[in-house]
């Protein structure tokens, strides 16, 4: 049977008020000037929507579910949107802006369902919050909780309405809902997408160091790098390999003692999983990895 090409699928959560519609825009703005494809859903009702502007007229890779909830109620909806979203637009990445009060994991694990399931490739949940929110204590707890509690990869977002000084006891608040995910400091939602979708092996754009570090402050600056695995490692030393060089995010294809396996993940949350037969041998052995790029 032939191996369909993978599509990954990152859900933007968050609470009213922070600042997901400006992150997702940001996001498709760039995948546009990349000429990549990117195809948004977005199920935030009673708010705005993507600004019309930026997405140059309506366009069929921007889908609105509205009257419910993609986490819940419209989740049937949610897989037929995605079906029609690769019949129609066969985007290379698909992002999904869930509404305020919808839960990320919940949503996530619609993924899963078939046909969607046969398709998608990894998923990832990125959680905004509102730094100034959390500083002025509201409204943290219940679906706030929830979401924060579900993410991969949680963007602190607004810290330019807050004090510098105030960041790390911020950043202590959302830690006690979330321990692991890693998270990352922006302003407008700016944020680069080399994080959130990774190239593949031997396409990682070359940007030096000293250009990704002189990005506008408060844009945390991250770089890609590439680096070869040996066929034949136990998947356990494989992970514990990688783990040493502490990436934020890694993906590549390796043969491990147990076959061919494709591995992907956050941070500490790595993970191996069987690959697909389809796949080019020049890919297997090659894994891509995001770091931070220190500043100053
Ligand atoms: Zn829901």
């Amino acid at each position: 049977m032939e191996n369909p090409r993978r599509v990954p699928i990152l859900i933007v959560s968050g609470f009213l008020g922070s600042g997901k519609t400006t992150l997702v825009s940001h996001l498709l703005g760039e995948a546009r000037r990349e000429g990549v494809r990117m195809a948004v859903i977005s199920n935030e009702f009673g708010e705005l929507g993507i600004d019309a502007a930026l997405l140059g007229g309506a366009g069929a890779d921007y889908v609105e579910i509205e009257g419910g909830c993609v986490c819940c109620e419209l989740s049937d909806e949610l897989i037929e949107t995605l079906e029609m979203l690769r019949a129609r637009v066969d985007p290379d990445r698909i992002v999904i802006e869930t509404s305020g009060v919808a839960l990320p994991h919940d949503t996530q694990l619609h993924l899963w369902r078939e046909p969607v399931s046969g398709w998608r490739g990894e998923d990832l949940v990125l959680v905004v919050v509102n730094a100034e929110q959390v500083q002025a204590g509201r409204e943290l707890c219940g679906t706030f909780e929830d979401q924060v509690s579900s993410a991969d990869l949680l963007v602190l977002n607004k810290i330019d309405l807050v004090s510098e000084a105030a960041l790390p006891a911020i950043e202590a608040r959302v830690r006690e809902f979330e321990p692991d995910a890693p998270i990352l400091r922006c302003v407008r939602g700016e944020f680069d997408p080399a994080l959130l979708f990774l190239p593949e092996p031997g396409r990682i754009p070359e940007r030096s160091r000293a250009e990704r570090a002189a990005r506008p402050h408060g844009h945390e600056a991250f770089e890609a790098e590439e680096i070869r695995v040996p066929d034949g490692l136990e998947p356990e030393a494989l992970l514990a390999r990688i783990r040493a060089l502490a990436p934020l995010r890694a993906k590549g294809f390796v043969r491990t003692t147990r076959g061919l396996e494709v591995l992907q993940g956050v941070a500490e949350r790595l993970e191996l999983s069987s690959a697909g037969p389809a796949l080019p041998e020049a890919h297997v052995g090659r894994v891509v990895l995001i770091r931070r790029v220190p500043s100053g």
